[in-house]
């Protein structure tokens, strides 16, 4: 629905745009011109794990801009990077002992899923990439071709070719999809090439809150060793934090060849990151270049959300405390509706799905109902059945339980 006529030169993006225009926004809370207050349990699809207007990030950003800090230095080494990165091995990596080379690429998501398929296809010297029922990489060619919802292709004649499709875990109930993953390596009749890479979300965050168990992910990742596979995690949706711990498959204590980083990297300024391990880095110099590689604000508001959130576990051990607060409420809300309604309820940390079984098509009529109690949420899954929590990790117990409260309105006048 499309109700500012002043916007109507504005290409149609996302399905839904919420009838209203914001102006200003705080924590969790967006304010429209009319000065109606709305809760908001989308946060940019995990872009603001660290609220609206952080107060650490505004700080930094005003004291950075006044003294003349560079904005923009393509790849020149600036003092805001050289700080992003040292804090970045300090606070991140080397307390989990990881060992990865950063490569900033273009600002969006998408452009730190091209490279990683870039230079695994590079560095391997083979085209295949295995990916997965419905996982989301992007929409530019190349992590299109790996995205696996045909809606977002089916009319712009993208090819698949160099790219094949695993069942993800749980896709086929009872059935280990990998036994098959392994049978088609292993058979020269399954048309299935060697692949260089696998990429895949450890929680598909747009197919629909699916999450992969510890026990897949492990044995995910010794058919990779045994087959000499790269393994990229894109956890450009679910990481830096949004499951708990930093990375989404912390869990599962494997160590992807790759891993893909966005969103709240930037604090929600634009920026994206694609961690190597260092004997990838095989780049021949200017092989793979951009102009918006590496914003300087983005490393600033970056660096200060690493200081302030992730030299301890506080903000982990505070999503984990959240998120018994969501999941109890959400069970609460099924049970009450159970006999009319199958309610299944899936997550991790602060992500979560709410998915009526038996009327797919009710989901966005939730989330309508829901901004009528002035709380945002949006919906995702292969045909838009599920509707999905992303609150900002930073939420406030109480901003957390006022908005459960509007969720079950809605839904309870929706069920009515
Ligand atoms: N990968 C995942 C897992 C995502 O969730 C998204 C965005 N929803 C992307 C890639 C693409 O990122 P962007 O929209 O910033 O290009």
């Amino acid at each position: 629905m499309r109700i500012f006529e002043n916007l109507e030169s504005e290409v149609r993006g996302y399905i839904r745009s919420f009838p209203t225009i914001f102006e200003t926004s705080k924590g969790a809370i967006l304010t429209d011109e009319q000065g109606n207050e709305y809760i908001d349990f989308f946060a940019g699809a995990g872009t603001l794990n660290y609220g609206h207007n952080n107060e650490h990030i505004q700080d930094a950003l005003i004291e950075y801009l006044k003294k003349d800090g560079i904005v923009h230095g393509l790849d020149m080494a600036t003092t805001a990077k050289k700080e992003f990165i040292q804090s970045f091995n300090e606070t991140i990596l080397k307390p989990r002992n990881l060992e990865y080379k950063l490569q900033f690429t273009g600002p969006t998501g998408t452009n730190a899923v091209e490279t990683a398929l870039k230079l695994a296809r590079l560095v391997k010297g083979r085209s295949n990439i295995v990916a997965f029922t419905n996982g989301y990489h992007g929409l530019s060619q190349g992590s299109l071709a790996v995205t696996g919802n045909n809606e977002y292709r089916d009319e712009s004649y993208i090819s698949r070719a160099n790219a094949t499709f695993m069942p993800f875990d749980g896709y086929f109930d009872d059935i280990n999809t990998l036994k098959y993953f392994r049978k088609f390596l292993n058979d020269g009749s399954s048309g299935v090439d060697l692949p260089a890479a696998v990429i895949l979300e450890t929680i598909q965050g747009e197919g629909g809150i699916n999450i992969a168990s510890k026990e897949w992910l492990q044995e995910l990742e010794s058919i990779c060793r045994e087959y000499d596979i790269l393994l990229i995690v894109d956890d450009i949706q679910v990481g830096n934090g949004r499951s708990g711990d930093f990375f989404s498959f912390e869990f599962a204590g494997i160590n992807p060849d790759m891993v893909t980083l966005s969103k709240s990297i930037g604090g929600g300024l634009p920026m994206a990151l694609l961690l190597l391990k260092p004997d990838l880095d095989q780049w021949k110099p200017g092989e793979h270049t951009g102009t918006f590689r590496g914003n300087n604000l983005a490393f600033v508001a970056s660096k200060v959300c690493l200081d302030n959130y992730w030299q301890n576990d506080d903000l982990s051990n505070a999503v984990f405390y959240k998120e018994k607060i969501l999941k109890d409420k959400l069970q609460q809300i099924a049970n009450k509706h159970k006999d009319d309604y199958t309610i299944d309820i899936r997550g991790r940390g602060l992500v979560y799905g709410f998915e009526v079984k038996n009327d797919k098509a009710i989901a966005s009529q939730i989330s309508e109902y829901s901004f009528n109690e002035n709380l945002i949420c949006e919906t995702c899954g292969s045909d838009g059945q599920v509707v999905k929590f992303l609150p900002p990790l930073t939420i406030s117990e109480e901003d957390l339980k006022e908005g459960l409260n509007r969720f079950e309105k809605a839904v309870d006048k929706l069920f009515e």
